[in-house]
């Protein structure tokens, strides 16, 4: 989840101080905040966006900043008229699981609209398989300008309305435009001015504001399209307001009564700011302002922690990594608040939709293949890489992909530190990756110093990275942390052995190797430390160079290996009806 990553502390502490300083009279200088400073500031609909006869209807009273309680935008009778958005069930009603439940999702990203990391494949297949287990699905997510054309023209105006905002009231346009595919309706909300760049994070700067936007607009637009689900699942810092506007200021509307989840995806990235400009920008009564809200350090607001605090139920993408954010080494500063918070903690593993990722159909591979072929197609899809990326064409050596973010997260320390014993003559590394420039710029020296063996591919590059699936022999994930991970739950799918550090969810879902069995998954390492790294990739050389065939069980065991939603689902949906029995 990339570039959302902007708002690490060490971006906080990059962030000009000045800006952090300003806040409670002049808050946060930005573009929309200078924008807005007329009052009011309405924003009109992108062309695009609405019907120009379309009535705006004024949904959001100004109220006071003192008012603690009842400023949400009543639901409205007459709507817009829009092709009505019946989610599609896919199987006889008796088939499916009883009763029916109805789930929000609100979070920041969502393929195929806009993915940086693992949150936007999250918020794309868990609500598909929700759908098959009966429950009602409506994804609520920002309407960035850099959605592509062909999603944006499909989308149908649902409504709008203003909205006030900050404790000023300030007002701002909320539109809803929605589209509606395999059963999920997602639902769009748009502001032009928040909502504009070409990248859905920006900097903390710009962030905090558009987030606190987008978390409240997101309840108006519920009460305004007068879908009251049962629960509202928010994901991540981005969404975490939502349970402390529910609460609070829309506890008398109808959207009052659902109940709250608040998913983890990483816990390093917070929403953490000048305590001033986040009371200023939402407008929030003062007494959530506090430590055991979300009060952090001296003068800064944590969104994050007020969501925990605030929310019904915490979960995150896997049990491991739910103790160990209970813990200082991972609980990026959080970890009381999350012990004390730990009754309402759980883990469930992520899964992976089988469908966008299955080697037998899927169109971006030279040589789709499944379990029965998976050993001879491997070697045609590697060779076709090879050509590619310029490396040298043999399908006899050993293929090692790197598919990641290359930030300090995920354990890239530890493989520039031994890549240099890597290349032997009968490896390859294929990286691709985009991120910190101190990464890009190691790997690229390594592919310079190794040409032939080793390939730095730095880019956002979705194609490429099914390829890489495909044509790897092993795929390293050595992160320092792994809230869940999901790249070596793509690379079993595709018959690629992982080599993973056992934390979070990479520790739950790779079994380790165990030679005397001939059982397992991958090969893992526990501290974080290069020669354990090192030592984790020669004993999968070692397998794969001298007993290929019990390598290549282990590549059809990964492929039968369930990695679907189904089963995070079910869970999910066990704990909608333990909020909602
Ligand atoms: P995180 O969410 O921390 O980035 P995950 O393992 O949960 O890590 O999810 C990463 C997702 O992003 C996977 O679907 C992976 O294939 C994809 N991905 C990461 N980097 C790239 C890249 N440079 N090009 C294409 N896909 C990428």
């Amino acid at each position: 989840m990339s570039a959302k990553k902007t708002e690490t502390s060490k971006a906080i502490e990059a962030a000009p101080s000045e800006e952090k300083k300003a806040a409670p009279k002049k808050p946060a200088a930005r573009k929309t905040a200078a924008a807005a400073e007329k009052k009011p500031a309405v924003r009109k609909p992108r062309k695009t966006a609405a019907p120009a006869e379309e009535p705006v209807v004024e949904a959001a009273a100004h109220v006071p900043a003192e008012e603690p309680v009842a400023e949400a935008p009543a639901p409205v009778e007459e709507k817009p008229a829009v092709e009505e958005a019946a989610p599609a069930v896919p199987a006889a009603e008796e088939e499916l699981p009883q009763p029916r439940r109805s789930v929000a999702f609100i979070g920041s990203e969502c393929y195929p609209f806009v993915k940086t990391g693992g949150l936007g494949d999250v918020m794309y297949a868990l609500p598909k398989a929700l759908v098959k287990q009966n429950c009602d699905v409506k994804v609520i997510l920002p309407r960035y300008a850099c959605i592509p054309l062909k999603y944006q023209e499909k989308m149908v105006y649902r409504g709008s309305f203003t909205m006030d905002l900050c404790s000023d009231g300030r007002a701002f346009f909320v539109g809803i435009m929605e589209y509606v595919w395999d059963g999920v309706v997602y639902d769009f909300i748009d502001n032009e001015e928040f909502f504009r760049a070409g990248n859905p994070y920006i900097n903390l700067i710009d962030d905090i504001p558009r987030f606190c936007f987008f978390a409240k607009a997101a309840l108006a637009a519920l009460n305004f399209m007068n879908w009251i689900p049962d629960i509202i699942h928010c994901h991540d810092w981005q969404a975490a307001l939502v349970p402390l506007y529910l609460r609070t200021l829309f506890a008398n509307t109808p959207i009052g009564g659902a109940k709250t989840i608040l998913t983890i995806h990483n816990l390093r990235f917070q929403g953490l700011y000048s305590l001033p400009t986040i009371k200023y920008w939402t407008g929030l009564p003062h007494y959530l302002f506090t430590h055991e809200v979300l009060k952090q350090g001296y003068d800064d607001a944590n969104m994050f922690k007020g969501g925990i605090a605030y929310c019904d139920l915490v979960t995150t993408v896997s049990n491991t990594y739910a103790r160990e954010i209970q813990t200082v080494f991972y609980g990026e500063n959080l970890d009381a608040h999350l012990r004390y918070h730990s009754a309402k903690l759980r883990g469930i593993v992520n899964g992976i939709d089988v469908e966008q990722w299955d080697s037998a159909t899927d169109k971006l591979l030279p040589a789709p293949y499944d379990a029965s072929d998976v050993v001879e197609k491997k070697k045609l899809n590697k060779r076709a890489l090879q050509e590619q990326l310029g490396l040298e064409v043999d399908e006899g050596k050993m293929v090692l992909g790197l598919i990641s973010r290359l930030t300090d997260q995920k354990g890239l320390d530890l493989v520039n530190a031994v890549l240099p014993q890597l290349v032997d003559g009968n490896t390859q590394v294929v990286v691709l990756g985009t991120g910190d420039a101190i990464y890009e710029d190691a790997f690229r020296k390594f592919e310079n110093t190794y040409k032939g063996s080793v390939v730095a591919y730095i880019a956002y590059d979705e194609a490429l990275a099914h390829r890489i699936y495909a044509a790897s022999d092993a795929l390293l994930v050595p992160s320092m942390f792994e809230p869940c991970g999901l790249t070596q739950l793509i690379a079993m799918r595709y018959g690629t052995v992982p080599i993973v550090r056992e934390t979070g969810g990479l520790k739950d879902t790779v079994e380790p190797y165990n030679q005397y069995t001939n059982e397992g998954n991958g090969f893992t390492f526990d501290r974080y430390e290069a020669g354990l790294l090192l030592d984790a990739i020669n004993r999968a050389k070692t397998l794969y160079f001298t007993e290929r065939e019990r390598w290549d069980e282990m590549v059809v065991r990964d492929m039968a290996k369930d990695v679907s939603w189904d089963n995070a689902a079910k869970q999910y949906r066990a704990l909608y009806l333990e909020l909602k029995p």
